[in-house]
């Protein structure tokens, strides 16, 4: 028979401990709240052997009584909540009263603090949860300091569980960073192994008028970011939104630059991430992440932060309208800067320019270049590999006269008159070179078109009004059997999307009619890679549900394919139509349709400004 005894206090600590210390990055992100609920406006925290060797954090907050010592080191000990009530309206970071002993049951901890008042500072050791001698006094400010030896020297298990050193140091190093966002007003220094420090400096005042805050915001979240992100405000009932969020064609593989605060505390939560998602839905491809710093700031009765031992789920009591409230704030501030496109693509095709990268030095590596070098014995002209076959120069004289009927036909200003210019030429047949008032803009016209078709698809669908084009002849499409039923069971689903299509035998569909703002379409390639997403759908969930999707699988379908030869006037048609168009910065994947430079940007690659 099993017999039942109650855990010894130290094994329950340890397990407790499994929940709130999983990592050093865990040790780190309690004491440094603990250090900002103790009122700190300095703290320092440093790092040896990516925080399993040590972590001691120094802060110069309110401090403990000694005579107060070991009780904070007792389970379920705190002075931050006292009844249920508290616990609803919670201001702190902590609460529960659990980080200090399942700490200190893992590891050598050492914990020495003194108060305002206090003649001297008292200090206190134990080891795997075991308290070594008494209290004792020591010299020391005003604040306290934790330091925590030997990270689970006692439960090895858990060690074996640790990663990587360096994944480790820099779990430690984004605790620190994503504290650090949210507390401009408090000094922080993180100094890790090998002397690698960081130091956040403090600022006050408005944080989002602040040059302070915003630089370290940029430090945070790179130099691409403070210049291709957007300031997000908005606000419902008792809900406030504000932060920065990064322009659509400003992505990462990773969700590592999100960074998510309710009330003040660090949260990764599954609503919060999902309506940030949303608010990018059609403007970034669904494998990408977008960058943002977003504090989300309500009463503290509106949240339940009391989800997960470490605090970083949180549960609203209105979720649907926090989640509203988010996702409808940033996509507004994404939809007033839709024509604008992040910076970096324009500072990298600068730094292809620069004259490391220049295109006469690499001509002059050119297998190319060495071998007409060889048969031409020239080595002087470097203009000769223009030369063999004759396709660059025609190019170039394609270019000069393209430009010399567009430019002349240009009335005065009227360059200066739309935000996209006035098309000059095409290049490659893919590309259109505008002038615009500030400079000039290279688009691509696949990806242009594409979110332009996209977006008015979009719209004749929400209105209910799809044209359509009837074929001269129905296309017959030849199709396994399973993706014939696939397809007829969305035949009436698909009608509302312009595309009408019946059964033709078994084993093959005839399609009737297609929406007119595809154009002449290639109906089998269409309908192939509709059949491909159907595989993808559950059967009940409806294609409008996944309109967007759905959409922009079609609009590609109906875009002026790369490699297509535009006459001047569809080339200014098409800049038109971008610049009517919402969102039309990106494609529906999120890469940018055009860059733009400044004409102090040319006057930079050709050395006129510095
Ligand atoms: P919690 O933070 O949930 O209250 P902890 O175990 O982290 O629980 O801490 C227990 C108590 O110890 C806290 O409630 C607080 O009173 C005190 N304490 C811990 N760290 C500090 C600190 N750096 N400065 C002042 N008091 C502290
Ligand atoms: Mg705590």
């Amino acid at each position: 028979m099993p017999v039942i005894h109650q855990l010894s206090d130290d094994l329950a600590d340890q397990i407790a401990a499994g929940e709130v210390v999983e990592r050093p990055a865990s040790v780190v992100k309690e004491l440094l709240e603990n250090a900002l609920d103790a009122g700190a406006k300095h703290i320092s925290v440093r790092v040896k052997g990516a925080g399993v060797d040590e972590i001691s954090i120094s802060d110069d907050g309110c401090g403990i009584e000694a005579s107060q010592l070991p009780l904070a080191l007792t389970r379920h000990a705190t002075s931050k909540i006292a009844t249920v009530e508290d616990l609803f309206a919670i201001r702190s970071f902590g609460f529960r009263g659990e980080a200090l002993p399942a700490i200190a049951s893992v590891s050598r901890f050492t914990f020495t603090s003194r108060t305002e008042t206090a003649g001297h500072a008292t200090c206190m050791q134990v080891e795997g949860g075991k308290i070594i001698g008494v209290p004792e006094p020591v010299s020391g400010q005003k604040g306290t300091r934790v330091e925590v030896k030997d990270l689970f020297f006692n439960t090895p298990a858990r060690r074996k569980f640790l990663k990587s050193s360096r994944t480790e140091a820099e779990a430690v190093e984004d605790v620190v960073v994503r504290l650090a966002l949210a507390h401009p007003e408090v000094h922080i220094e993180l100094q890790m192994d090998g002397g690698k420090s960081q130091t956040f400096a403090p600022t006050t005042g408005d944080m989002w008028e602040n040059e302070g805050f915003l630089s370290r915001i940029a430090g945070v979240m790179g130099r691409d970011f403070a210049q291709s992100s957007v300031k997000v405000a908005a606000e419902h009932t008792d809900f406030r939104l504000h932060g920065f969020v990064g322009l659509p064609t400003l992505h990462a593989a990773t969700p590592r630059r999100q960074f998510l605060y309710v009330n003040n505390r660090p949260v990764r939560d599954k609503l919060l991430v999902g309506a940030l998602r949303g608010a990018y839905h059609d403007l970034m491809a669904s494998n990408r992440h977008a960058l943002a710093v977003l504090f989300i700031d309500l009463p503290p009765e509106a949240v339940d932060v009391n989800v997960h031992p470490a605090k970083t789920e949180v549960r609203f009591r209105e979720g649907r309208d926090v989640f509203g409230l988010i996702r409808a704030g940033i996509r507004q501030v994404l939809l007033a800067h839709g024509d604008q496109v992040a910076t970096t693509p324009a500072e990298e095709m600068l730094a292809r320019f620069s004259p490391e990268n220049s295109f006469v030095n690499q001509i002059n590596e050119s297998h190319f270049y060495q071998s007409t070098l060889r048969e031409n014995s020239a080595p002087n002209t470097l203009h000769m590999p223009f030369t063999p076959g004759g396709r660059v120069v025609q190019e170039m004289e394609d270019f000069a006269q393209d430009y010399a009927q567009n430019y002349e036909n240009k009335e005065e200003n009227e360059v200066e008159q739309y935000p996209l210019g006035a098309a000059l030429a095409q290049l490659h047949e893919t590309y259109i070179v505008a002038q615009t008032g500030e400079g000039l803009v290279v688009v691509d016209q696949h990806a242009a078109h594409e979110r332009i078709v996209y977006e008015k698809f979009k719209g004749q669908i929400l209105n209910r009004n799809v044209e359509r084009q009837m074929l001269l002849m129905p296309e017959i499409i030849e199709l396994a059997k399973r993706d014939v039923e696939l397809i007829l069971a969305r035949s009436e689903e698909l009608e509302t999307f312009g595309l009408d299509l019946e059964a033709f035998g078994p084993a093959a569909i005839a399609v009737r009619a297609t929406p007119a703002l595809l154009g002449a379409v290639n109906v089998k390639a269409l309908v192939e890679d509709i059949v491909e997403d159907l595989h993808q759908l559950k059967p009940t969930t409806r294609l409008s549900d996944r309109l967007e999707e759905t959409l922009s699988r079609m609009a590609c379908h109906g875009s002026i394919r790369a490699g297509r030869r535009l006459s001047a006037a569809e080339m200014n048609a098409l800049l038109r139509d971008m610049e009517r168009t919402p969102n039309t910065a990106q494609c529906n994947h999120g890469r940018p349709t055009y860059v733009s430079l400044k004409k102090s940007d040319l006057e930079k690659l050709f050395g006129r400004i510095k």
